[in-house]
């Protein structure tokens, strides 16, 4: 079930909470915050409940609860240790549309309480629906540590010079840059310093000097491998100011999930084949974009300056007078190295890893094949699966031992990773054996026999067998890697 969230304005309306229990009374702690008017139905009361009572702050009624009360409440928190009343309570809410939260109980309930994050005005509200309240109050946690406690003062003064900045930024784009300045700069600063009036002074300053330039601007960022949670903070926030994202086609779901919401994504894939024309046609889209004074973020798979063309796309912009900016990203050899259990390096088997390309018919004619086939270093190769047969003859023949370990890493870092085990006599019949499929990143040397024995996500490799691992732990780096080897092939 999807609840719709909702923040209800309860000042100066009745609210009935059953029940004077703890869980009670911490509901109306809550409830008389937002300045409800609180009656408590119940036999006895809490010390600190009878004392609210006391001073009039809240209104108690120790009869047994009558139907006829709902008549004149909006809400209704029923919060008894009686599964009865608490049910009885929430029929009757039902009947007469009144909202009714019964604590612990989410079937029973028609509004649930989030867990909730209060910098006020500001409130975040954290539901997981009745479902997975411990989860609720983790993230909740969670949030507390990265939310500063001056954010309540800095949206309150926003909501004084709110009039002054819509007359002065018409445009939402311009507005929200303003804001912008105001939370990542030297307002929010003075606030968190506690510095209000210093603060005020810093924003009616900004709010009188030259509005901005209205020149757009691109951001080329790196995606990652695919994992969210492989993004760069800095592209986090880049895409939560984007306009427009220019994003590949290898780029994630999951990662387009976390940019703002009314950016313009426009996915600029390029299929092989199609190269120049695509790569033009991107060119022309940035310029159109950041001409028309909009931030673009070009968005691309791993790290834009590894096999991402990236350069190009600068050297295009500079040359059009557009400012830029870099976020690199996590390269998929990195990231496949690591979601697969494969050190790049390694100090008895590897002493230099090299990022190679064998995507087109250039790269495979200009690659120095002599130099890739020397042992002791690692190859992570980026490339499409069919150009598997090429490279397995131009290493064998170039003197790379057959026995080199490969894992190849399809879809790595995402939930349908899949690596496949082998040695380098029988990288196609293992590729071919188990259908892989792009995008695939190869690593291939002697590091990549740790893959059976260091794979921590996913599904287990392919085409490794290895037996009595435990045992081998307590054996020194270089006699695992043997062993490993030998069980693999
Ligand atoms: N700029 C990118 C590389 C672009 S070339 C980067 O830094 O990662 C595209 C190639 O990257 C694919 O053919 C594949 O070899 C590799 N690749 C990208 N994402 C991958 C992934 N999640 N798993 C395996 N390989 C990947």
């Amino acid at each position: 079930m999807k609840l719709y969230p909702i923040f209800a304005s309860l000042s100066q309306r009745a609210v009935l909470v059953v029940g004077g229990g703890v869980v009670a009374e911490r509901k109306v702690a809550a409830l008389l915050e937002a300045q409800a008017q609180v009656t408590v139905n119940a036999p006895t009361l809490t010390p600190r409940l009878r004392r609210w009572a006391r001073q009039g702050r809240i209104a108690h009624r120790a009869d047994p609860f009558r139907e006829n009360w709902l008549e004149r409440v909006w809400l209704v928190v029923a919060a008894t240790s009686d599964r009865e009343i608490n049910a009885l309570v929430a029929n009757l809410g039902e009947l007469r549309r009144i909202f009714v939260n019964v604590v612990d109980d989410a079937a029973l309930s028609t509004f649930h309480v989030p867990a909730v994050i209060d910098r006020a005005p500001l409130t975040i509200a954290i539901s997981s629906g009745g479902e997975a309240p411990m989860l609720s109050r983790l993230l909740r946690e969670r949030l507390e540590a990265l939310l500063d406690d001056s954010l309540g003062a800095l949206a309150r003064l926003m909501a004084r010079l709110r009039p002054r900045i819509r007359a002065r930024f018409p445009a939402s784009t311009a507005r929200r840059a303003f804001y912008e300045g105001l939370l990542a700069g030297p307002v929010a600063q003075l606030l968190r310093q506690q510095r209000h009036d210093d603060a005020q002074a810093a924003a009616e300053r900004a709010l009188a000097a030259a509005p901005r330039s209205a020149g757009g601007s691109v951001v080329l960022a790196g995606a990652g491998p695919g994992d969210p949670g492989l993004l760069t903070l800095r592209a986090l926030r880049a895409l939560n100011e984007a306009d427009v994202i220019l994003h590949d086609r290898l780029v994630s779901a999951g990662v387009l999930a976390l940019a703002r919401r009314d950016a313009e994504r426009i996915e600029v894939g390029k299929r092989a084949g199609g190269h120049s024309t695509s790569q033009e046609a991107i060119h022309a889209l940035l310029l159109e974009h950041a001409r028309a004074g909009r931030r673009v973020v070009r968005l691309k798979g791993g790290d834009p300056f590894v096999f991402g063309r990236g350069g190009e796309e600068l050297e295009f912009l500079r040359a059009h007078a557009i400012p830029f900016e870099v976020i690199p990203g996590i390269t998929a050899a990195v990231a496949c190295a690591a979601f697969a259990g494969v050190p790049l390096t390694h100090r008895d088997r590897a002493q230099s890893v090299r990022f190679v390309t064998a995507h087109c018919r250039d790269s495979r004619d200009t690659l120095d094949w002599a130099a890739l086939a020397q042992e002791r270093q690692t190859l992570a190769i980026y490339m499409g699966v069919n150009e598997l047969a090429t490279l397995q003859a131009r290493l064998l023949e170039h003197g790379r031992a057959a026995s080199t370990p490969f894992a190849l890493i399809e879809n790595g870092s995402l939930p349908n990773q899949r690596v496949v085990c082998g040695v380098l006599g029988n990288l196609v019949e293992r590729a071919v054996a188990h259908a892989a499929g792009s995008p695939a990143l190869l690593i291939l040397g002697e590091v990549a026999a740790l893959a059976p024995s260091l794979a921590w996500f996913g599904a287990a490799p392919l085409g490794a067998t290895v037996h009595a691992l435990p045992a081998l732990a307590a054996r020194p780096a270089g006699d695992v890697l043997d062993a490993v080897h030998q069980a693999v092939c």
